[in-house]
């Protein structure tokens, strides 16, 4: 499947309802253009306690994707999301917090949300844009 943006917002609304308790508001929604980076969550400096600004999904255009690990990539973001919005973990890391409740999703709801993911085994589209073999010798 190739994503677009809309693709990214169905999919977000249905898991912030199955997963999230519906917590998390909307944010923007992008596509990356990158192959070593598949999905990113992002959002502005977070100060103190803080509502969240400049909330951003953004998830690789360069995959065709399968839906499990579209599935999982998307839920690792707003995992990161999460624990920001709730100020359990403001500098977006994969610490203590991140392995905590991915391992529960995991557990609980078979899902396979790793730290990193690994997108090189990933199916490229069709329609990627091409990037010069020095590129991705220095990218990968
Ligand atoms: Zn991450």
């Amino acid at each position: 499947m190739e994503v677009t943006e809309q693709i990214i917002e169905q999919k977000f609304r249905e898991y912030n309802e199955e997963y999230f308790n519906s917590e998390l508001p909307l944010p923007r929604f992008g596509l990356l253009k990158s192959y070593t980076t598949c999905g990113y969550f992002s959002c502005n400096k977070i100060v103190g306690r803080r509502r969240l600004r400049g909330q951003r999904l953004d998830i690789s255009v360069y995959y065709d994707w399968e839906e499990e690990a579209l599935k999982n990539v998307i839920i690792h973001e707003m995992i990161h999301y999460f624990l920001a919005h709730k100020h359990i973990d403001n500098g977006l890391t994969h610490g203590d917090a991140f392995k905590e409740m991915s391992g529960k999703f995991n557990r609980e709801h078979g899902l396979n949300i790793s730290e990193k993911v690994d997108c090189r085994g990933f199916r490229k589209t069709k329609n990627a844009p091409r990037i010069s073999w020095f590129f991705t010798q220095i990218f990968y």
